[in-house]
């Protein structure tokens, strides 16, 4: 999951990026570098010490240039929520189906604009699809059939319309 931001995140990161980054790094090797976090976030390490300063005054992390960042108690919190947030919209876009990859870069854009109300519903279907197996066992073939017979009738891919939907909103992005 750190790797992967690199390539995934295509804008600029913002603060909750940022702390998703330290709270992921410290679970996974005990200790979040500047040079680490600037990495995998693709930006340059002034960017980090800048954010970290800010972070800091925000009572999130505990920030010494020369001795890395650590959380505090309130930055370990909401930590564990953004990453949290980010593993349920990715675990359910999966089930649906979304390969890998796409999974991971529509969680980035999805985890910081959604609702609460759609976060609750998601988290309370993926309880429901835990515990009935059988039920969500019968999607993927379900899938693949609908798939066979929509390439098989050469239905037009939503592809290209998508794309053109996205070029609208890139060009008017405070009409949404
Ligand atoms: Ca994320």
């Amino acid at each position: 999951m750190v790797r992967d931001m690199r390539i995934m995140l295509r804008r600029t990161p913002t603060r909750e990026d940022y702390l998703e980054m330290v709270y992921v790094l410290i679970k996974e090797k005990g200790y979040a570098t500047t040079i680490d976090i600037a990495s995998h976030l693709n930006v340059k390490s002034p960017a980090v010490t800048m954010m970290m300063q800010r972070l800091d005054k925000d009572g999130f992390v505990a920030y010494e240039k020369y001795r890395g960042v650590r959380l505090t108690p309130k930055g370990e919190r909401i930590g564990k929520f953004i990453m949290n947030r980010h593993k349920t919209i990715s675990k359910f876009l999966r089930i649906l189906g979304v390969d890998k990859r796409t999974a991971q870069k529509d969680t980035e854009a999805i985890e910081h604009i959604i609702d609460e109300e759609t976060m609750s519903c998601i988290s309370q279907f993926l309880k429901f699809t835990e515990e009935n197996p059988k039920w969500i066992e019968k999607y993927p073939p379900f899938k693949e059939n609908y798939e066979k017979i929509a390439k098989h009738n050469k239905k037009e891919p939503m592809a290209s319309d998508l794309k053109y939907a996205h070029e609208m909103q890139k060009s008017h992005p405070h009409s949404q």
